[in-house]
């Protein structure tokens, strides 16, 4: 495919996550041969955990074709079981199988290495058209004169690198948000949720022994136990060889200690603590975990931004819309948003579009994603009740939905699966494409 201004355009992309990796190769695909990642860390040394691949975002993998890279790894989901946490009673059954009939993709769970991994063989194999920079961390940016300020492989010195595009997506602590907001006088205001999430993996070897646990491995389910102020979500991935658990739960941790870092090594005793009353299923499946390898990660959201653009510089993902887990949708709209991004790069004839190109992005993407964070924070305040007759209520709920209720777990409510699912963005900014750029231009 080629773009008017493929061969021309320099683009630097902050950040090598899920949302940068993702960028790079679309903008590959859409014809531009001049692209750079600027990594911070000095490799890609995704956490251990695993990831939802909805099926809006495998149809973008696809698309991008990076699909056989992680298709083995990949478990299809044909049902959520959701469960009372200190009876195991399990309140509803959600079964998932209509999704791959529905949306034409089947819900799917995977390792997020293998994500990430798909991803940057993708974009290796787009060399010499994408370049990596690890060890490389945005500290500036130059907004009038397009620019980015590098400091590279922990060198005290720092240099200034040019691009005709600066995309951000340098993740929830983003730097690049924060100078975009600093320059109209406005507070970076990322807000402690109160929340933090272990992320434990548990191998084939070490639940094998246990009948009822090996069942779950086995299974083509998520199981999810909610109780006051905590839930635990849990699912097999990579084949069945790994069981994935993600919890939820009142920050002690990080607010007791303040620290930079938003992720750390928990200790096992605290974790087995916060969920003391949960049934012994769960108290089993805890027990498990190798001490040294619980994880723990801070969550941290943002309030909606003004705008995603200045001048030739977008942010993306969690830069700009950092979520709650449980939609399970972070990386999927981070993805989704440089698929929109390459799309409308591509269509650009004159760099003097470029500003308006990317409002045209913005104006794509962004009422969809804060939708989404909202509907997060709404599930997660639905599944961490704490008043005894309001949960009551919600496990109603649940016991009713098998009855064409609303589910209280929008993860697994239709009207919700349809909004997320049924959306394909390349479509959309296919539509809406010329509409929006000549609103744009009308109102510059
Ligand atoms: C507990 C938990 C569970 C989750 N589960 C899911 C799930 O099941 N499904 C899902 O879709 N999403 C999930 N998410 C969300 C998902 O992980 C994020 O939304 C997603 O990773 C965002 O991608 P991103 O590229 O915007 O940011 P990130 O993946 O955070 O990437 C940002 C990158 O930028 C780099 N960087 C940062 N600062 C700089 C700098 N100054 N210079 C250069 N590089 C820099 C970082 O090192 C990093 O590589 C979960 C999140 C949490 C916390």
């Amino acid at each position: 495919m080629s773009a008017p201004l493929g061969l021309t355009l320099r683009i630097a992309i902050a950040g090598a996550g899920m949302g940068g990796l993702a960028t790079a190769l679309a903008l590959v695909q859409n014809g531009f041969t001049n692209v750079h990642l600027y990594e911070a860390a000095s490799n890609l040394g995704f956490v251990g955990a695993g990831i939802q691949i909805a099926p809006n975002l495998s149809r973008q993998l696809q698309r991008l074709g990076v699909w056989e890279h992680m298709a083995e790894d990949a478990v299809e989901l044909k049902e959520a079981s959701i469960r009372a946490c200190a009876t195991n009673e399990e309140l509803s059954n959600v079964k998932l199988t209509h999704v791959a009939e529905r949306y034409g993709q089947p819900h799917r769970v995977a390792h997020r290495s293998a994500l990430a991994n798909a991803l940057y063989q993708g974009c290796k194999a787009a060399a010499p058209h994408v370049t990596f920079h690890f060890r490389a961390a945005i500290v500036g940016i130059d907004f009038d004169k397009r620019r980015i300020q590098v400091r590279e492989r922990d060198e005290d010195e720092e240099r200034w690198i040019d691009a005709d595009v600066i995309l951000a997506a340098d993740g929830v602590k983003s730097v690049v948000r924060k100078c975009m907001l600093a320059l109209h006088g406005e507070q970076d205001d990322a807000q402690d949720t109160g929340q933090a999430a272990y992320r434990i993996m548990l191998r084939r070897d070490q639940m094998e022994h246990d009948p009822e646990l090996l069942t779950m491995l086995d299974s083509n389910s998520t199981f999810r136990w909610i109780g006051p102020q905590r839930h635990i979500i849990a699912y097999p991935i990579s084949n069945h060889a790994i069981f994935n658990i993600s919890t939820t739960h009142p920050d002690v941790n990080f607010a007791a200690e303040p620290t930079a870092s938003w992720t750390t090594r928990a200790d096992k005793r605290t974790m087995l603590g916060m969920y003391a009353d949960f049934c012994p299923a769960v108290m089993r499946m805890l027990e498990l975990v190798t001490a040294s390898e619980v994880c723990e990660w801070k969550l941290r959201v943002h309030r909606p931004l003004r705008t995603w653009v200045e001048g030739h510089v977008a942010l993306l993902g969690d830069a700009c819309h950092p979520t709650l887990p449980h939609l399970g949708q972070g990386a999927s709209q981070a993805i989704e948003d440089g698929v929109v991004l390459a799309i409308v790069l591509s269509k650009l004839t004159r760099m003097d579009d470029i500003h308006t190109g990317l409002l045209v992005y913005e104006r794509l993407r962004k009422a969809r994603a804060e939708y989404l964070v909202e509907e997060a924070a709404a599930s997660g305040r639905a599944l961490l009740l704490t008043d005894p007759a309001a949960q009551a209520a919600r496990d109603e709920a649940f016991r009713q939905v098998t009855h064409g209720g609303t589910n209280p777990d929008k993860w697994v409510d239709r009207a919700v699966q349809d909004f997320v699912y049924g959306f394909d963005c390349v479509d959309d900014a296919e539509k809406h494409y010329g509409e929006y750029f000549a609103a744009e231009r009308r109102q510059l």
